[in-house]
Order: structure tokens, then sequence, then C-alpha cells
């Protein structure tokens, strides 16, 4: 009798579904959506479309590159939040998106996915689109070739093992710097690159209010785009209420970005992602509160060496720029776990208690 009501409520789950509006028909692949209770609802933001990008052979998506392929037109915007997840931020940034029936796109740092797992499965639980946004967000245009691979790479597996579904095919460059050779390698890995056109600033302020600004301004100025935030910040997660809102009645869309295709993830690095997860998921249970001491198992994967890294007491530098700079980032506040308190060894936290610069505080780990 058990199995024939599951059976029932599979089917009556698969029906909804497929009765469901045809705009989510196009969700990311292994993405467990539910239907909104409120589609159709005017008062809400909700998603107008739903654009489905072939990442095959690398795209650039957005921004001002040259060859960037444009989706929006006039009046539409599409949401995305970078360094996360931090539970403390995204998970109010989750709600204030379910509240207007609306979607999103996450590029995920990797160190922040070990560190908060079960945030990485929240969001993409959520419906929401999940990329990647490096390992530990270095700066590429200022590390080899090799170690931009390793950042990409470790990210990836990661966030995908984390997520429990391989993340999309679609990546954000820290600081929005790239090099040719990154984005070839992006291109050879059938990887998009996702730029931005209207930058939320939320990196140089504490207000909520100057973030909700920043961002209704230069959509005036531009009609449509791509929104750069950060789930990491908490005026960020604080305005995104009223942001929508706003959004909302002055008669924006939200276009939601899913990948055509499914990421390739490699095997070493999907190897040493789960001995990660896995150790960090032995630590909390051994102890919640030292849960945080992970070795990085990288070392195990020939040519890496990210070695060693700890995912507790990184101090997270958000600032993102548009132009290529290798200059000082704004430093913000920001830890890689805020759930529980953080043991660090004395001797790396001295290291990272003030970094000084772009590769300071995460280039100690490796
Ligand atoms: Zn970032």
């Amino acid at each position: 009798m058990r199995y024939v009501s599951v059976y029932i409520l599979a089917f009556a789950s698969l029906l909804a579904l497929a009765m469901h509006d045809p705009l989510f028909a196009e969700v990311e692949v292994g993405a467990a959506v539910k239907p909104d209770a409120c589609i159709g609802d005017d008062t809400k933001l909700g998603v107008s479309r739903v654009v489905e990008i072939d990442t095959e052979g690398g795209v650039d998506v957005g921004g001002e590159k040259a060859g960037a392929k444009q989706f929006l037109n006039d009046g539409e915007v599409v949401l995305t939040f970078d360094d996360g997840p931090m539970k403390s931020v995204t998970g109010p940034i989750l709600k204030a998106l379910a509240d207007q029936c609306t979607k999103a796109t996450f590029f995920m740092v990797g160190q922040m996915a070990l560190a908060n797992p079960e945030m990485v499965k929240e969001v993409a639980a959520a419906g929401h689109t999940v990329g990647s946004h490096t390992w530990s967000h270095k700066n590429i245009h200022v590390i080899s070739l090799a170690k931009a691979q390793q950042e990409i790479e470790a990210a990836i597996s990661t966030v995908s093992k984390a997520k429990g579904t391989p993340v999309a095919p679609l990546f954000r460059f820290p600081y929005l710097n790239s090099t040719k050779q990154t984005e070839a390698y992006l291109r050879s890995r059938n990887i998009g690159a996702v730029w931005i056109d209207v930058d939320s600033k939320d990196y140089r302020t504490r207000s909520a209010k100057v973030v909700e600004q920043n961002i209704l301004s230069q959509l005036a100025k531009q009609k449509k785009g791509i929104i750069l935030m950060h789930d990491i910040h908490a005026w960020t997660a604080a305005q995104l209420p009223d942001l929508l809102k706003e959004l909302h009645d002055r008669g924006y869309k939200v276009v939601q970005f899913v990948p055509k295709g499914q990421i390739e993830t490699i095997a070493s690095y999907d190897a040493a992602a789960e001995k990660a997860l896995a150790a960090k998921a032995a630590a909390k249970a051994a102890n919640p509160m030292v849960s945080r001491s992970i070795v990085w198992p990288m070392s195990s994967i020939p040519g890496t060496d990210l070695a060693a890294v700890s995912p507790t007491g990184t101090r997270l530098r958000a600032g993102s720029r548009y132009k290529r700079v290798a200059t000082k980032p704004t430093i913000v506040d920001g830890v890689a776990d805020d759930s529980a308190p953080v043991k660090i060894p004395v001797s790396k936290y001295k290291k990272t208690a003030k970094p000084k610069d772009e590769t300071s505080s995460w280039g100690l780990f490796n």
C-alpha cells in the first residue's frame, strides 16, 4: 500500500510538472524544480523566459566583450550572484527570490561550496542555475595557465559534487579578469564565460540602499543587462526584496540562463572533491565546532599544487573589476563559513588576518 502511494505521488508530481508553465521546461538538467505556486501571479516578478545557452566550443555571454552573444532585449535582466554560497546571506537571497517566483544564476567559489555543501544543494533545488567561479577566487590574470586550470577544475568538481549533479558549464572570471589562454581553455572545455552589464558595486558599500540605487540607475540608462551581485554581503541580501519589487513595478522582466549541454568533469578532480567533502562531513559529525579544518587532498593529483588548502578563515575579497586590472582589490569582510567559529592554526591565522593584495590571502593556501 505504501508503494502504491509512492507511485501515485510520483505520477502526480510528473503530471504537475507536465502541466507546469512551459517556460520552466528548459531548466538545468538535474535541478529539482518544483512548480511555483505563484506562476501567473502578475504581482510577482517571476521569470519571463528561459534562455538555453549552447556552450559547445565556448561562448562569451553579455558584457562588452567583442563577439559576445547578447541574449537580452530592452527591459530584460538576468540576476547573478558571485562568491558564495554563504549560509547567512545566500539563505535570505533564496527567500527573496522565491517570494518573487524568480530565478537567478549563482557563480560559486569551490572553497565556499566545500564549506557550505548544504547551501549548494538548496540553491540548486530551488531551480536556480549554478555555475562556477574558481576554487579560491584567484585573479586569473596574475597566475600561470596551469594554476588557472586547477582553479577552474577544482571549483567545477567541488561545486558539482556538493550539488549532487554537474554544475552548469557557465563560468565567471574573478574580478572579471581573463587571459587569452584561459579563454581558450574554457572553449576547449565547452564552457561559457558570463560577463556583466550592470555592476551593483556591493563590494564598495555596506549600504543596502546604495546597492539598489547602483543597480536601478545603471538599468535606467542601459535598459537591460546581466546584473552582478555577491551573495556574501548582508546588505546585498537586505536590498534584494525591495530591488525585486522595484524591477517588477518598473516593468523589467527576468530572464534565466540555463545551459544546453552538460559539463564533463575531470575524474581526478572529482575524486579529490569527493574526498574533501567526505572529510568535511566526517569532521562535522565528529565535532561541529571544528568541522572546518579540512585539508584539500589535491596533492594526490599529478601536477596539482593545491595541497593543504584550508577552506577556513579565508577572507573573501569580492571586488569585481569590469576592466582588466591587477591592482589591489577592495577588501571586504567575509569568511568561508559563517555557521560556526573557526579553528585555524595560529600561524595561518596571523598570515591571513590582514590580506594585503590580490594574491596574499587566497594564495597563502597554495
Ligand atoms: Zn567574485
